[in-house]
């Protein structure tokens, strides 16, 4: 039998490719003639919350630490005695499984209605949650059939405790119709190397269990039924995917250093506690840049500091004893939330002191347990470091603690331009390579042609050379690179040369940024860096680092 292939376009949220059977998570439950109270729904949601710890049990004993916590959320979710009252005094009517499922819902949309994107993802997690508690009741025999060996989860919508449960269980890949790059869902999809497309039509849903599923995250197309060539080139390129993730995350525990013995520091870039439990399990040291700005891209007002508190505490929890880096609120660019107007950016936000005693004082009250820094973005003159640093100190004093090192980003080129006089009046600086190559370039953030290699021009590399030389020169510790150059395979080796000895990198990118620095030599990069600053672009510069530099990748 013939059968035509059916595609539909969705965007790639985790990278990689992979084919199998299709395996519906959120299959919809028979509504009628099932008899249930009161009893059954509080049994069921007991049977789910020891059904999750035991997942997170199982997977915590695979040393995925992180991904263990996270499904324990869900089993305090299922234990949550608002939640279940509310189901249970629903399924007292003669439809109990509808009026179970909307309880679930009217309690889920109550989280999707705040104003922090944190919490929202929780309304995820509680649907999920839900989702399982109605299977037992439909199914009180555990009447869904498993899924294969090898397959594909698809559903509405997914929790990250759907995909962790399946880790190592024969999960290769899933398709959600909701949900986007910043689901807690993504970022674990991300973290453990399964490809994952998002915002894909409801059509999918309607396949049988088992139809044969391609996800092609990278092109960002889901395909049923795909044929046999498509069905071949993607096994051997996600057989090959899943062998070089596997390599790289087995040097997790050895020696940060340089193949000639330097020392190198690689913390990530964060915005929530799931990614922080994630970069801590993939050996990051602690996090260099902590995005605060992001979890306020709906705000219709300056954050409170109530505000900033419910954001920052589990991440700053999460972080416990570890450095970890806050940056002030970066609305600039393309994170402008609707009450600002372009071009926003640092002069706004300082034209608001109390919206930076709100931050600072939400950050250096919960930072207490962390090795703590306070960043401030965009820093285009010396001048912008002394409302913060006042705030902190304020912060600090009324708390009672120490007052925490505040830095500079060196992201603009007026700041490059008088670096020396602001290492006088920093604690330390990091180099935002991302804004600064799109400054220096004249490309706006968002252009498609501004692309992370582009911080190799040599306009670029001789700023941050600048920037480099200007720290160790003032004393300051260690400067770390936090934009995306620092974990780019072209960048990095001249970020080398330049000096740079710490970067904080996406959290899926720790583990290939440990294995290149641990196999670049830094006296050849110092001359491949010298070499790059006569060149005329970015191209040729790349040129250079792929005939002088070659690590060699698993
Ligand atoms: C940068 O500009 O390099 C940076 C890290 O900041 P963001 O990407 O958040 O603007
Ligand atoms: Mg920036």
């Amino acid at each position: 039998m013939t059968s035509v292939a059916h595609r539909w376009a969705g965007q790639g949220v985790a990278p990689g490719a992979a084919v199998a059977g299709s395996w519906r998570a959120d299959r919809p439950v028979p509504a009628g003639a099932v008899h249930i109270g009161p009893a059954e729904v509080e049994e069921a949601f007991a049977a789910v919350a020891a059904d999750l710890d035991r997942v997170a049990d199982r997977v915590r004993a695979q040393g995925r630490e992180a991904a263990a916590d996270i499904v324990a959320v869900g089993a305090l979710i299922a234990a949550d005695p608002d939640l279940v009252d509310s189901a249970k005094q629903a399924a007292g009517g003669d439809q109990p499984l509808p009026a179970v499922r909307e309880a679930v819902e009217s309690y889920a949309t109550v989280l999707d209605l705040l104003p922090d994107d944190a919490l929202r993802q929780r309304a995820a997690d509680v649907r999920q949650v839900g989702r399982r508690v109605l299977e037992r009741l439909a199914y009180p025999g555990g009447g869904r059939d498993a899924p294969a060996d090898r397959f594909v989860l698809v559903a509405a919508e997914l929790g990250p405790a759907d995909l962790i449960e399946h880790l190592g269980g024969g999960l290769v890949g899933a398709v959600a119709v909701r949900g986007g790059a910043n689901s807690h869902a993504a970022i674990v999809a991300r973290s453990v190397g399964l490809p994952l497309v998002m915002g894909v039509d409801p059509e999918v849903l309607d396949l049988p269990d088992a139809t044969d599923l391609l996800v092609d995250a990278d092109a960002g197309a889901v395909v049923a039924e795909p044929s046999p060539a498509e069905v071949a080139r993607t096994e051997v390129a996600s057989a090959r995917e899943v062998e070089r993730r596997g390599r790289l995350a087995a040097e997790r525990g050895l020696p940060h250093v340089t193949a000639d013995d330097q020392p190198f520091g690689l913390y990530a870039n964060v915005s929530s506690d799931v990614e922080v439990r994630l970069a801590l399990d993939s050996g990051a040291i602690g996090s260099g840049l902590v995005r605060t700005e992001l979890q306020f891209m709906e705000a219709d007002r300056w954050p409170s500091e109530a505000d900033h508190r419910r954001v920052l505490a589990p991440l700053l929890a999460e972080a416990a004893g570890r450095p970890v880096t806050v940056r002030l609120l970066d609305f600039a660019n393309d994170k402008i939330p609707p009450f600002l107007t372009p071009p926003a950016g640092l002069p706004v936000l300082l034209a608001n002191p109390s919206a930076v005693t709100a931050q600072v004082r939400a950050i250096v009250d919960l930072g207490r347990d962390v090795g703590l820094r306070i960043m401030v973005p965009m820093v285009s003159s010396p001048d912008q470091l002394a409302p913060v640093r006042a705030a902190v100190e304020a912060a600090a004093v009324s708390f009672g603690v120490p007052a925490p090192p505040v830095g500079a980003m060196v992201e603009t080129i007026a700041a490059v331009r008088e670096i020396e006089a602001l290492c006088q009046v920093v604690d330390f600086v990091s180099i935002g390579s991302n804004d600064l190559t799109s400054e220096v370039l004249d490309l706006n953030r968002v252009d498609p042609r501004a692309r992370t290699e582009l911080a190799a021009h040599p306009r670029v590399l001789s700023l941050i050379g600048r920037v480099v030389e200007a720290a160790v020169a003032a004393g300051l510790p260690p400067l770390t690179v936090c934009g995306d150059a620092g974990s780019h395979p072209t960048t990095l080796p001249l970020l080398l040369g330049a000096g740079v000895r710490s970067v904080s990198v996406a959290v899926a990118r720790i583990d290939e940024t440990r294995w290149r620095l641990r196999r670049l030599d830094t006296e050849q990069c110092r001359a491949l860096f010298t070499h790059a600053l006569r060149l005329g672009g970015a191209g040729e510069v790349a040129e250079l680092v792929d005939e002088r530099i070659e690590v060699t990748m698993p």
